[in-house]
Protein backbone atom coordinates (compact mmCIF):
# COMPACT_ATOMS: atom_id res chain seq x y z
CA UNK A 1 0.00 0.00 0.00
CA UNK A 2 2.77 2.60 0.50
CA UNK A 3 4.67 1.40 -2.94
CA UNK A 4 1.23 2.70 -3.86
CA UNK A 5 0.83 5.67 -2.23
CA UNK A 6 4.03 6.64 -3.15
CA UNK A 7 3.20 7.00 -6.90
CA UNK A 8 1.54 10.33 -7.19
CA UNK A 9 1.14 10.50 -10.92
CA UNK A 10 -2.73 10.11 -11.34
CA UNK A 11 -4.23 11.48 -8.17
CA UNK A 12 -1.94 15.43 -8.69
CA UNK A 13 -3.52 14.84 -11.95
CA UNK A 14 -6.76 16.24 -10.88
CA UNK A 15 -5.14 18.58 -8.05
CA UNK A 16 -6.69 22.37 -8.68
CA UNK A 17 -5.04 25.34 -7.13
CA UNK A 18 -8.09 27.49 -7.33
CA UNK A 19 -9.49 24.97 -5.51
CA UNK A 20 -6.44 24.12 -3.19
CA UNK A 21 -6.52 27.55 -2.17
CA UNK A 22 -9.92 27.75 -1.00
CA UNK A 23 -10.01 24.66 0.74
CA UNK A 24 -7.34 26.61 2.94
CA UNK A 25 -9.62 29.99 2.99
CA UNK A 26 -12.94 28.32 3.40
CA UNK A 27 -14.72 32.19 1.44
CA UNK A 28 -13.07 33.94 -1.78
CA UNK A 29 -15.04 36.90 -3.03
CA UNK A 30 -16.09 37.37 -6.12
CA UNK A 31 -17.93 40.46 -7.12
CA UNK A 32 -21.15 40.01 -5.92
CA UNK A 33 -20.43 36.70 -5.03
CA UNK A 34 -19.21 34.98 -2.21
CA UNK A 35 -18.04 31.21 -2.46
CA UNK A 36 -18.41 29.40 0.68
CA UNK A 37 -15.78 26.34 1.41
CA UNK A 38 -16.46 23.53 3.87
CA UNK A 39 -12.98 22.48 5.40
CA UNK A 40 -13.41 18.86 4.17
CA UNK A 41 -14.32 17.56 0.74
CA UNK A 42 -13.51 15.81 -2.34
CA UNK A 43 -10.98 13.20 -2.60
CA UNK A 44 -11.07 11.02 0.25
CA UNK A 45 -7.85 8.58 1.54
CA UNK A 46 -9.65 5.48 -0.13
CA UNK A 47 -10.02 7.01 -3.10
CA UNK A 48 -6.55 8.25 -3.65
CA UNK A 49 -4.86 5.03 -2.71
CA UNK A 50 -7.16 3.29 -5.14
CA UNK A 51 -5.96 5.80 -7.90
CA UNK A 52 -2.04 5.35 -7.00
CA UNK A 53 -2.82 1.71 -6.45
CA UNK A 54 -3.67 1.78 -10.17
CA UNK A 55 -0.72 3.80 -11.58
CA UNK A 56 1.66 1.42 -9.73
CA UNK A 57 -0.11 -1.69 -11.61
CA UNK A 58 0.41 -0.28 -14.99
CA UNK A 59 3.98 0.35 -13.94
CA UNK A 60 4.35 -3.25 -12.60
CA UNK A 61 2.75 -5.06 -15.64
CA UNK A 62 3.84 -3.64 -18.59
CA UNK A 63 2.17 -4.79 -21.78
CA UNK A 64 -0.66 -6.54 -20.16
CA UNK A 65 -4.02 -6.35 -20.92
CA UNK A 66 -5.77 -4.63 -18.23
CA UNK A 67 -9.44 -4.49 -16.56
CA UNK A 68 -11.80 -2.45 -14.07
CA UNK A 69 -13.97 -5.22 -12.39
CA UNK A 70 -16.42 -2.40 -12.64
CA UNK A 71 -16.26 1.61 -12.30
CA UNK A 72 -13.36 2.25 -9.67
CA UNK A 73 -14.97 4.83 -7.99
CA UNK A 74 -18.31 6.85 -9.28
CA UNK A 75 -17.42 9.44 -10.76
CA UNK A 76 -17.96 9.19 -14.65
CA UNK A 77 -14.64 11.48 -15.54
CA UNK A 78 -12.45 9.11 -13.70
CA UNK A 79 -13.87 5.93 -15.16
CA UNK A 80 -13.70 7.73 -18.25
CA UNK A 81 -10.15 8.50 -17.82
CA UNK A 82 -9.56 4.70 -16.73
CA UNK A 83 -10.69 3.62 -20.50
CA UNK A 84 -8.19 6.41 -22.37
CA UNK A 85 -5.61 4.57 -20.61
CA UNK A 86 -6.43 1.12 -21.94
CA UNK A 87 -7.97 0.04 -19.12
CA UNK A 88 -11.05 -2.10 -20.03
CA UNK A 89 -14.59 -2.41 -17.85
CA UNK A 90 -16.04 -6.60 -17.38
CA UNK A 91 -18.96 -5.19 -16.01
CA UNK A 92 -21.39 -2.74 -15.63
CA UNK A 93 -22.70 -0.42 -18.18
CA UNK A 94 -19.40 0.33 -20.17
CA UNK A 95 -18.01 -3.68 -19.54
CA UNK A 96 -16.40 -5.01 -23.25
CA UNK A 97 -18.74 -7.69 -24.61
CA UNK A 98 -17.47 -11.00 -23.81
CA UNK A 99 -14.35 -9.87 -21.83
CA UNK A 100 -15.03 -11.37 -18.74
CA UNK A 101 -15.48 -14.65 -20.33
CA UNK A 102 -12.16 -14.62 -22.34
CA UNK A 103 -10.21 -14.00 -19.12
CA UNK A 104 -6.36 -15.65 -19.17
CA UNK A 105 -3.97 -15.55 -16.68
CA UNK A 106 -2.12 -12.83 -18.91
CA UNK A 107 -4.89 -10.78 -18.08
CA UNK A 108 -4.40 -7.94 -15.27
CA UNK A 109 -8.00 -7.30 -12.98
CA UNK A 110 -8.37 -4.56 -10.70
CA UNK A 111 -10.89 -4.90 -7.82
CA UNK A 112 -12.63 -1.40 -7.28
CA UNK A 113 -12.33 0.60 -3.31
CA UNK A 114 -16.04 -0.62 -2.89
CA UNK A 115 -14.73 -4.01 -2.87
CA UNK A 116 -16.16 -7.07 -4.90
CA UNK A 117 -18.48 -10.37 -4.93
CA UNK A 118 -17.82 -13.17 -3.75
CA UNK A 119 -18.60 -15.30 -6.84
CA UNK A 120 -16.53 -13.07 -8.81
CA UNK A 121 -13.00 -13.36 -6.49
CA UNK A 122 -13.73 -17.00 -6.93
CA UNK A 123 -14.23 -16.65 -10.76
CA UNK A 124 -10.89 -14.58 -11.17
CA UNK A 125 -8.66 -16.86 -9.24
CA UNK A 126 -9.72 -19.56 -10.99
CA UNK A 127 -8.62 -17.93 -14.51
CA UNK A 128 -5.53 -16.95 -12.69
CA UNK A 129 -5.47 -13.12 -13.59
CA UNK A 130 -3.14 -11.05 -11.34
CA UNK A 131 -5.66 -9.10 -9.28
CA UNK A 132 -4.63 -5.50 -8.32
CA UNK A 133 -7.18 -5.30 -4.96
CA UNK A 134 -8.15 -1.94 -4.43
CA UNK A 135 -10.88 -2.77 -1.64
CA UNK A 136 -10.89 0.21 0.93
CA UNK A 137 -9.62 -0.62 4.16
CA UNK A 138 -12.91 1.32 5.58
CA UNK A 139 -15.05 -1.10 3.46
CA UNK A 140 -13.33 -4.18 5.06
CA UNK A 141 -14.60 -2.75 8.37
CA UNK A 142 -18.11 -3.95 8.40
CA UNK A 143 -17.38 -7.17 6.45
CA UNK A 144 -15.32 -7.64 9.20
CA UNK A 145 -18.90 -6.83 11.64
CA UNK A 146 -20.82 -9.07 9.68
CA UNK A 147 -18.76 -12.19 10.00
CA UNK A 148 -18.86 -11.80 13.86
CA UNK A 149 -22.21 -11.31 13.40
CA UNK A 150 -22.80 -14.41 11.78
CA UNK A 151 -20.89 -16.36 14.22
CA UNK A 152 -23.02 -15.44 16.57
CA UNK A 153 -26.29 -16.12 14.98
CA UNK A 154 -27.22 -12.57 14.31
CA UNK A 155 -29.26 -11.45 10.89
CA UNK A 156 -26.91 -8.69 9.42
CA UNK A 157 -29.07 -5.26 8.99
CA UNK A 158 -27.64 -3.29 6.46
CA UNK A 159 -28.44 -0.13 6.20
CA UNK A 160 -27.59 0.92 2.54
CA UNK A 161 -28.47 1.13 -0.75
CA UNK A 162 -29.57 -2.02 -2.80
CA UNK A 163 -27.45 -2.89 -6.17
CA UNK A 164 -24.75 -0.01 -4.70
CA UNK A 165 -21.36 -2.31 -5.16
CA UNK A 166 -20.38 -1.81 -1.51
CA UNK A 167 -23.70 -3.22 -0.27
CA UNK A 168 -23.72 -6.02 -2.94
CA UNK A 169 -20.60 -7.51 -2.08
CA UNK A 170 -21.45 -7.09 1.45
CA UNK A 171 -24.55 -9.20 0.97
CA UNK A 172 -22.85 -11.96 -1.35
CA UNK A 173 -20.02 -12.27 1.05
CA UNK A 174 -22.95 -13.16 4.16
CA UNK A 175 -25.19 -15.52 1.43
CA UNK A 176 -21.73 -17.27 0.80
CA UNK A 177 -21.09 -17.75 4.72
CA UNK A 178 -24.34 -19.21 5.22
CA UNK A 179 -26.01 -15.78 6.88
CA UNK A 180 -29.15 -13.50 6.95
CA UNK A 181 -29.10 -10.16 5.68
CA UNK A 182 -31.84 -7.08 5.37
CA UNK A 183 -30.72 -4.06 4.16
CA UNK A 184 -32.68 -0.70 4.88
CA UNK A 185 -32.63 2.30 2.87
CA UNK A 186 -33.73 4.59 5.18
CA UNK A 187 -35.26 5.90 8.38
CA UNK A 188 -38.95 4.98 7.01
CA UNK A 189 -38.03 1.31 6.10
CA UNK A 190 -36.16 0.89 9.63
CA UNK A 191 -39.63 2.59 11.04
CA UNK A 192 -41.45 -0.58 9.36
CA UNK A 193 -38.86 -2.64 10.48
CA UNK A 194 -39.25 -1.11 14.09
CA UNK A 195 -43.95 -2.30 13.66
CA UNK A 196 -42.61 -5.83 12.51
CA UNK A 197 -40.30 -6.12 15.58
CA UNK A 198 -43.10 -4.94 17.71
CA UNK A 199 -45.92 -6.99 15.76
CA UNK A 200 -47.64 -4.23 14.11
CA UNK A 201 -47.25 -5.57 10.86
CA UNK A 202 -46.50 -8.78 9.35
CA UNK A 203 -43.63 -10.11 7.53
CA UNK A 204 -45.88 -9.25 3.90
CA UNK A 205 -46.55 -6.05 5.13
CA UNK A 206 -43.14 -5.75 5.53
CA UNK A 207 -41.73 -7.09 2.51
CA UNK A 208 -43.91 -4.12 0.32
CA UNK A 209 -41.83 -1.54 1.99
CA UNK A 210 -38.83 -2.73 1.36
CA UNK A 211 -37.05 -2.71 -1.70
CA UNK A 212 -37.54 -5.94 -3.56
CA UNK A 213 -34.20 -7.60 -3.14
CA UNK A 214 -33.79 -6.01 0.23
CA UNK A 215 -33.76 -9.30 1.90
CA UNK A 216 -33.13 -13.28 0.05
CA UNK A 217 -35.98 -15.52 -1.18
CA UNK A 218 -35.01 -17.72 1.49
CA UNK A 219 -35.73 -15.03 4.61
CA UNK A 220 -38.13 -15.87 7.10
CA UNK A 221 -38.88 -12.93 9.07
CA UNK A 222 -39.99 -14.46 11.97
CA UNK A 223 -37.08 -17.41 12.47
CA UNK A 224 -34.56 -14.44 10.99
CA UNK A 225 -35.34 -11.14 12.66
CA UNK A 226 -35.19 -12.49 16.38
CA UNK A 227 -31.26 -11.41 16.89
CA UNK A 228 -30.22 -8.60 14.76
CA UNK A 229 -26.81 -6.75 14.08
CA UNK A 230 -26.71 -3.53 12.34
CA UNK A 231 -23.80 -2.07 10.34
CA UNK A 232 -23.75 0.70 7.46
CA UNK A 233 -22.33 1.32 3.89
CA UNK A 234 -19.75 3.24 4.78
CA UNK A 235 -21.09 6.39 2.68
CA UNK A 236 -24.53 6.86 4.31
CA UNK A 237 -26.20 9.72 6.21
CA UNK A 238 -24.40 9.61 9.68
CA UNK A 239 -26.96 10.95 11.35
CA UNK A 240 -29.62 8.90 9.46
CA UNK A 241 -27.79 5.28 10.78
CA UNK A 242 -27.93 6.52 13.66
CA UNK A 243 -31.13 7.24 14.17
CA UNK A 244 -32.15 4.06 12.64
CA UNK A 245 -30.01 1.89 15.15
CA UNK A 246 -31.58 4.11 17.94
CA UNK A 247 -35.27 3.01 16.37
CA UNK A 248 -34.38 -0.35 15.82
CA UNK A 249 -32.38 -0.46 19.66
CA UNK A 250 -36.14 1.02 21.03
CA UNK A 251 -38.19 -1.21 19.40
CA UNK A 252 -36.17 -4.42 20.54
CA UNK A 253 -35.99 -2.63 24.41
CA UNK A 254 -40.03 -2.74 24.28
CA UNK A 255 -40.02 -6.43 22.59
CA UNK A 256 -36.88 -8.18 24.79
CA UNK A 257 -36.81 -5.90 27.64
CA UNK A 258 -33.44 -4.65 29.19
CA UNK A 259 -31.79 -7.74 29.88
CA UNK A 260 -33.57 -9.65 26.83
CA UNK A 261 -31.59 -6.61 24.52
CA UNK A 262 -28.18 -7.94 25.39
CA UNK A 263 -29.33 -10.97 23.00
CA UNK A 264 -31.19 -9.79 20.64
CA UNK A 265 -28.96 -6.64 19.37
CA UNK A 266 -25.85 -5.33 18.55
CA UNK A 267 -25.03 -1.89 16.38
CA UNK A 268 -21.42 -1.03 15.04
CA UNK A 269 -20.92 2.66 13.43
CA UNK A 270 -19.07 1.48 10.22
CA UNK A 271 -19.78 4.92 8.49
CA UNK A 272 -16.31 6.06 6.89
CA UNK A 273 -14.05 8.65 8.46
CA UNK A 274 -13.89 10.65 4.71
CA UNK A 275 -17.60 10.43 4.65
CA UNK A 276 -18.41 11.67 8.14
CA UNK A 277 -16.12 14.70 7.89
CA UNK A 278 -17.53 15.48 4.91
CA UNK A 279 -20.85 15.63 5.98
CA UNK A 280 -19.82 17.57 9.15
CA UNK A 281 -18.17 20.10 7.33
CA UNK A 282 -20.87 20.47 4.79
CA UNK A 283 -23.45 20.71 8.18
CA UNK A 284 -20.70 23.71 9.12
CA UNK A 285 -20.82 25.71 6.44
CA UNK A 286 -25.00 25.00 5.56
CA UNK A 287 -25.94 26.30 8.89
CA UNK A 288 -24.70 29.68 7.75
CA UNK A 289 -27.52 29.93 5.25
CA UNK A 290 -26.27 30.36 1.95
CA UNK A 291 -28.38 31.17 -1.00
CA UNK A 292 -27.49 28.01 -2.44
CA UNK A 293 -25.72 24.94 -2.28
CA UNK A 294 -23.89 23.55 -4.66
CA UNK A 295 -22.95 19.41 -4.33
CA UNK A 296 -20.93 18.37 -7.15
CA UNK A 297 -20.16 14.68 -7.71
CA UNK A 298 -21.07 11.68 -9.73
CA UNK A 299 -25.05 10.92 -9.96
CA UNK A 300 -24.39 7.07 -8.75
CA UNK A 301 -22.43 8.00 -6.06
CA UNK A 302 -24.12 7.42 -2.12
CA UNK A 303 -21.49 9.68 -0.76
CA UNK A 304 -22.25 12.57 -3.28
CA UNK A 305 -25.94 11.97 -2.86
CA UNK A 306 -26.01 12.13 0.76
CA UNK A 307 -23.82 15.32 0.91
CA UNK A 308 -26.95 17.15 -0.82
CA UNK A 309 -29.29 15.80 1.78
CA UNK A 310 -27.38 18.12 4.27
CA UNK A 311 -29.42 21.26 2.63
CA UNK A 312 -32.37 19.88 3.73
CA UNK A 313 -32.13 20.24 7.46
CA UNK A 314 -31.22 23.89 6.84
CA UNK A 315 -33.58 24.74 4.32
CA UNK A 316 -30.88 25.81 1.83
CA UNK A 317 -31.80 25.41 -2.08
CA UNK A 318 -29.22 22.27 -2.60
CA UNK A 319 -28.58 20.91 -6.17
CA UNK A 320 -26.60 17.51 -6.66
CA UNK A 321 -24.56 18.63 -10.35
CA UNK A 322 -22.42 16.10 -11.82
CA UNK A 323 -20.22 18.99 -13.88
CA UNK A 324 -19.83 22.16 -15.40
CA UNK A 325 -22.11 21.47 -18.00
CA UNK A 326 -24.79 21.36 -15.75
CA UNK A 327 -24.54 25.36 -14.81
CA UNK A 328 -26.98 27.24 -17.47
CA UNK A 329 -29.95 29.15 -17.58
CA UNK A 330 -31.66 26.21 -16.65
CA UNK A 331 -29.56 24.38 -14.02
CA UNK A 332 -29.39 20.25 -14.59
CA UNK A 333 -29.20 18.27 -11.41
CA UNK A 334 -30.41 15.39 -9.27
CA UNK A 335 -33.27 15.29 -7.94
CA UNK A 336 -34.06 13.37 -4.54
CA UNK A 337 -35.45 11.15 -3.83
CA UNK A 338 -36.59 10.76 -7.07
CA UNK A 339 -33.39 10.22 -8.71
CA UNK A 340 -33.89 11.76 -12.03
CA UNK A 341 -32.12 14.45 -13.50
CA UNK A 342 -34.44 17.91 -13.30
CA UNK A 343 -33.88 21.28 -14.60
CA UNK A 344 -34.40 24.37 -12.26
CA UNK A 345 -35.06 27.86 -14.11
CA UNK A 346 -34.42 31.20 -11.96
CA UNK A 347 -32.09 28.90 -9.65
CA UNK A 348 -28.91 32.42 -9.22
CA UNK A 349 -30.60 35.97 -8.36
CA UNK A 350 -29.77 37.79 -11.68
CA UNK A 351 -28.52 40.39 -9.37
CA UNK A 352 -27.06 41.32 -5.81
CA UNK A 353 -25.12 39.56 -3.73
CA UNK A 354 -25.50 36.03 -3.36
CA UNK A 355 -23.56 33.52 -1.17
CA UNK A 356 -23.08 30.37 -2.64
CA UNK A 357 -21.40 27.18 -0.62
CA UNK A 358 -19.92 24.33 -2.07
CA UNK A 359 -18.92 20.36 -1.55
CA UNK A 360 -17.54 17.88 -3.65
CA UNK A 361 -18.17 13.69 -3.03
CA UNK A 362 -15.09 11.48 -2.07
CA UNK A 363 -14.75 10.35 -5.70
CA UNK A 364 -15.22 14.03 -7.41
CA UNK A 365 -12.14 15.24 -8.82
CA UNK A 366 -11.10 18.77 -7.55
CA UNK A 367 -10.33 19.46 -11.03
CA UNK A 368 -13.96 19.00 -11.83
CA UNK A 369 -15.14 21.20 -9.07
CA UNK A 370 -12.90 23.68 -10.17
CA UNK A 371 -14.43 23.72 -13.39
CA UNK A 372 -17.93 24.14 -12.06
CA UNK A 373 -16.90 27.24 -9.85
CA UNK A 374 -15.13 28.68 -13.08
CA UNK A 375 -18.44 28.25 -14.76
CA UNK A 376 -20.57 29.64 -12.01
CA UNK A 377 -18.70 32.42 -11.91
CA UNK A 378 -18.17 32.91 -15.90
CA UNK A 379 -22.47 32.50 -15.99
CA UNK A 380 -23.41 34.73 -13.05
CA UNK A 381 -21.41 37.56 -15.02
CA UNK A 382 -18.35 38.52 -12.89
CA UNK A 383 -15.07 38.02 -13.45
CA UNK A 384 -11.63 36.68 -11.13
CA UNK A 385 -9.92 39.75 -12.06
S1 LIG B 1 -15.52 7.14 0.90
FE1 LIG B 1 -14.65 6.11 2.69
S2 LIG B 1 -15.01 3.93 2.31
FE2 LIG B 1 -15.25 4.98 0.34
S3 LIG B 1 -13.21 4.89 -0.60
FE3 LIG B 1 -13.33 6.83 0.54
S4 LIG B 1 -12.40 6.37 2.57
FE4 LIG B 1 -12.94 4.42 1.59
Amino acid sequence: MSDALENPDVRHSYRDEMVEDLRQSGLLKVGRLTLLMPRSFGFCWGVDRALAMVESARHQYPGRRMWLLSSLIHNPRVNEDMRKMGIGFLKGPNAVEGAYEQLTEDDVVIIPAFSAEVEDMELLKQCGVAIVDTTCPWVIKPHKRTLRYLKEGFTTVIHGTVGHDETRATCSLVNHEGGRFLVVHDIDEAAALADYLLGKIDGPELQKVLHPMAIPEDFDCQRDLRKIGIINQTTMLASESRAIGDLLKAALMERDGEDGIAESFRDFDTICRATQDNQDAANTVVKEHPDLFIVVGGYDSSNTRNLARVGDYYDVPSFHIEGPDCIAASLSYRERPSGEILQAENWLPSEGPVRVAFTAGASTPDTILGQVINRLVAYSGENWA
